[in-house]
């Protein structure tokens, strides 16, 4: 055990349980720090710093610099983070379990113990992303959206039932029992974990604090528990599942006193979209935020997870809320043992971090103030999460948005006539249905299949006559609301709004209100636990009866999966160019998220969603306008609806039952018969099946070696792209539709596989043989080496004469350069890196400000690296995409100021060599770039190494941060 500054001191840990910990308070005391006023979310990190210090991996530097953290000066430096646990969901799980078999197969090549690849941190992979909402509006939507989603996921299904058998640390949540952040928070989350040790010759057990990094960005939702963690990317998570520090940049932490409390008639969802819009503004990227005061005190901890949730959306890596008695009441209230309450409580006093802070006794950088008694009801967009308006401006903001220019970010309708509505019959003939006629229940699944672009012979006829929409006739206009969608954990994790939205329905079925049969209802819980308290209060039968029934226990339409909207009113919005609306208690809108054809998307409250799911439009006040007629003929009002601060109260007593959650988290495999009846491999090896075109092995350990390669220089490379600013990983590695006449949609095609099949390249990245030929292949990337082109285009200017360009002169041979090498062949950047790859050309990436920016995605730098780019030189990189090109091997550098492709005239045609790279590079050093031209002339320009850190330069030189762990365990073994 890491003992570096002697800060390993006893505790009580309660129940009986003495344990050890590394004490914060004793490292202040040795004068190394003033600990006791560091941010708490800081104070946990640097606790997992001083454990984890061992002078290698973390160096006692590491310590001092993050125990003097300065608030209004954060030192420049990157900072070792080993965290306690790993969390994945399934569409960025399915890569990183890929990985850890092909680890297993190349150790079994080496005829060495395969089982030496284990996790050496938990890892849990809750299987959520992939449940779509197909069926809706019946008490059938769960059964036949679960059997949709089996079915096209089965093969990805048993590959994770294998990783289920085959790593210990792996637990794996299958799918329809939750959302991973809910479940997260509910179940996985210990608050506090230990492990067993030898203090001082003594078996013992070392507590520490529960932390995480996880493969969605809004695992950031746990910091409502005082655990920290967000999300990254692929390789980060993996270097992390191998044990490696996750690096960070030292960050500024913004703290924001919460007074006051929230007034009736206001949501926890209201709460967030004020914050998001108040940090938006005050520009939070890249920092913590940690919440605290009276205010913060005041708040159960589902509400402080619905406001750490939407983090990604304020811009901050956190936001966090220290531990106190509330969180330790909700670890209890959810089912977790004494032992573990205990523990927890124990900890977090004796570290000295119990207790939310009061104004002045933390040194945040900078101090924000929020009366919670200020915050309005409110929604969000119509196309971005900070957008709040309040429910009153609602109507009279859309209204204004219709007509205001596209540049201005409205819809561009002039002279609209927003009471034209257009007649749509969903259950016969409508009167602009054109070449679309009536349907019958079995055909109206064929039209479906043809809007979801995911046709099977075997569905249309399994589920002939299962009906995918409602019937009835219903007019839409600018306005109408087309989907209505209880849904993301963002909320669903909140029981005082879960709740609200049930009371909400049972006051409007009471008052014989009802929804109009164009909207698209659905109910999507991130766990089990919803639903029976939703039974128990006998609230889920209102939902049912407007429309709400339970869809799935997933992301659904959160993630975009909201399934396909009635073909006749696609029809209609297509004919009448509609903007139309969606209302969704998800966390994100932006335009083609939720449903490609759904121009305007509101966020807000569940019980909102309900409101307006009855109101039909999103163009009136609600707080001063009707939402419809009673059974009566007469007018009902939001407020004759809005349940009561009392009357969600009483109904919670029923929500947070320690036994339900206890029942519900135990076995859930053997809950879940579909589960059980997907066949799967055994054994420590997985069986590649060459037959498979969602999980392949990849090439990653072919002829892997004990040897580390030498860093030597890259000579006589080839440009496959030059490309301008803020090319996103969405253009490196697009994540949506496969187009199939993409490198990656005919060789879907070669292997048999219909395009209406094809399935994204998100669900295909278990599969390499797709994302190589996916990698540059976004349709709107323009390579500006084939100008006025967008796609993955480049030129191909064959193979250049090494010789003269080592020694910069031409060949002297202009015969031997072919037509090719002067003027480029235009072809698919796939085809031409695996024609520079059979000349063994190198190959490398030119690029502006801002490479690799967006959501973090590994197969941006893994595919990088198998189309065979040795190098990226940009003029600047988004920080995680620069590490993950290091990880993956690849070179990143950047240009000196002042310089990019541009001024140095760059076309492409030109060979470069990078040179001054040797084992002795040192991180942050310059290297020189040199540029031979095709009519002969040369230039070199000093370029700089973003290598930024010693482990990156071993990283580099084993070939990338898998190679590199895979020899260290070998060497251990
Ligand atoms: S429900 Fe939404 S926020 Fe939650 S994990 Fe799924 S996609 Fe992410």
């Amino acid at each position: 055990m890491n003992n570096e500054f002697n800060t390993l001191q006893e505790f009580d840990a309660g129940k009986g349980r003495e344990g050890f910990f590394h004490s914060l308070p004793e490292l202040e005391k040795q004068g190394v720090g003033k600990i006791s006023h560091l941010p708490i979310s800081i104070r946990i990190v640097l606790e997992s710093v001083l454990r984890n210090c061992d002078g290698k991996k973390v160096r006692r530097e590491d310590v001092e610099t993050l125990a003097n953290w300065n608030g209004k000066k954060p030192a420049n430096e990157e900072i070792p983070f080993v965290v306690a646990r790993i969390v994945l969901q399934d569409f960025t799980g399915v890569p990183l379990v890929v990985d850890l078999a092909a680890m297993r197969s190349a150790v079994k090549r080496l005829a060495g113990d395969p089982k030496i690849i284990e996790p050496l941190v938990p890892v849990d992979l809750v299987v959520d992303h992939s449940v779509q909402v197909d069926f809706f509006g019946s008490a059938q939507a769960l059964r036949l959206n679960l059997e949709m989603e089996f079915k096209r996921n089965r093969e990805r299904y048993q590959f994770l039932k294998w990783g289920q058998q085959a790593f210990k640390t792996f637990q794996l949540i299958p799918p329809g029992i939750g959302i991973v952040h809910q479940v997260n928070l509910e179940y996985l989350a210990k608050g506090v974990l230990s492990q067993k040790s030898e203090v001082g010759g003594q078996k013992s057990e070392i507590f520490y604090p529960d932390t995480l990094v996880g493969t969605d960005s809004h695992t950031t939702m746990i910091n409502g528990l005082g655990v920290v963690g967000w999300g990254v990317g692929g390789i980060e998570a993996e270097a992390g599942m191998l044990g490696q520090p996750v690096y960070f940049l030292t960050p500024e932490v913004v703290g924001v006193h919460l007074t006051g409390k929230l007034r009736e008639g206001v949501t926890a969802t209201d709460l967030v979209l004020h914050i998001t819009q108040m940090l938006r503004a005050q520009k939070v990227v890249g920092k913590f935020v940690e919440f605290y005061g009276e205010g913060a005190a005041s708040l159960p901890v589902p509400d402080r997870a619905t406001i750490g949730n939407m983090s990604p959306e304020y811009g901050a890596t956190i936001g966090y809320f220290p531990v106190d008695q509330e969180s330790v009441n909700y670890l209890r209230a959810t089912g977790r043992s004494d032992e573990q309450c205990a523990a927890f409580e124990n900890y977090f006093r004796a570290q000295k971090m119990f207790g939310m802070p009061r104004q002045g006794e933390i040194d945040y950088s900078v101090d924000l103030q929020l009366d919670l008694g200020q915050v309005q009801p409110g929604v969000a967009g119509p196309k971005r999460p900070q957008d709040r308006i309040n429910l009153p401006d609602l109507g009279q903001t859309f209204r204004s948005l219709l007509q205001q220019p596209i540049k201005d970010g409205g819809y561009g309708k002039e002279n609209v006539d927003l009471s034209t509505r257009h007649l749509v019959q969903l259950n016969g003939s409508a009167p602009d249905d054109g070449d679309m006629p009536g349907i019958d229940p079995g055909e109206e699944l064929n039209k479906a299949e043809m809007v979801t672009n995911r046709p099977t012979p075997d569905r249309a006829k399994d589920m002939k006559g299962a009906d995918l929409f409602r019937h009835g006739e219903s007019k839409i206009g600018h306005g109408s609301v087309l989907i209505a969608a209880i849904t993301s954990c963002t909320n669903t994790s909140n029981p005082s709004v879960m709740l609200a939205a049930g009371l909400l329905a049972k006051k409007a079925v009471e008052r014989g209100l009802r929804v109009d049969p164009a909207v698209k209802t659905s109910l999507a819980p991130g766990s089990r636990v919803v639903s029976d308290y939703l039974t128990k209060t006998g609230l889920q039968t209102y939902l049912d009866q407007l429309g709400f029934n339970l869809v799935g226990y997933g992301c659904t339409t959160c993630i975009g999966n909201s399934g396909p909207l009635h073909p006749k009113i696609e029809k209609a919005i297509h004919d009448h160019d509609l903007i139309a609306a969606s209302v969704l208690s998800g966390n994100r809108n932006f335009e083609a998220r939720v449903h490609q054809n759904i121009k305007a998307n509101f966020l807000m409250s569940p019980p909102l969603v309900v409101a307006f799911a009855l109101a039909g439009r999103v163009d009136l006040d609600l707080t001063k306008e009707p939402i419809g007629k009673d059974k009566d003929g007469k007018e009902t009002f939001l407020r004759d609806l809005w349940p009561s601060l009392t009357e969600v109260r009483d109904a919670m007593q029923s929500a947070l039952a320690p036994e339900v959650f206890r029942k519900l988290y135990r076995d859930f495999a053997d809950q879940n018969p579909k589960w059980n009846e997907i066949p799967a491999s055994t054994g420590d090896i997985y069986q590649w099946d060459e037959k498979s075109d969602y999980i392949h092995e990849p090439p990653f350990f072919q002829d892997f070696s004990m040897k580390a390669g030498k860093i030597e220089n890259i000579v006589g490379a080839r440009a496959l792209g030059i490309f301008g600013d803020s090319v996103t990983t969405d253009h490196i590695s697009p994540a949506g539709a496969i187009k199939a006449s993409s490198p990656a949609g005919r060789y879907l095609i070669s292997r048999g596989i219909e395009p209406t099949d094809f399935n994204s390249y998100g669900s295909r990245r278990g599969n390499d043989l797709v994302m190589t030929r996916g990698t540059f292949a976004n349709v709107r990337i323009k390579n500006l080496m084939v100008p006025g082109t967008e796609g993955g285009i480049t030129k191909y200017y064959g193979k250049p004469d090494v010789a003269a360009a080592v020694s910069g002169r031409r060949s002297g041979n202009p015969a031997a350069e072919t037509a090719a090498a002067t003027t480029g062949e235009q072809m698919s950047i796939y085809e031409a890196a695996m024609k520079y790859q059979k000349d063994n050309v190198p190959l490398v990436i030119l690029a502006g400000t801002e490479y690799g920016t967006g959501s973090s995605r590994d197969w941006a730098a893994k595919g990088t690296r198998l189309l065979g780019v040795k190098a990226v030189v940009a003029s600047s990189f988004e920080r995680i995409h620069r590490s993950n090109l290091v990880g993956m091997g690849v070179l990143p550098l950047q240009f000196a100021e002042g310089t990019n492709a541009q001024t140095l005239k760059l076309d492409g045609s030109e060979t470069f060599s990078i040179t001054g790279l040797s084992d002795a590079i040192e991180p942050g050093m310059t290297v020189t770039l040199k540029i031979e031209r095709a009519n002969g002339k040369s230039d070199s320009v000093p370029v700089r190494l973003r290598i930024d850190t010693a482990i990156e330069v071993d990283y580099y030189r084993h070939g990338g941060i898998l190679q590199f762990v895979l020899r260290q365990l070998l060497a251990k073994a």
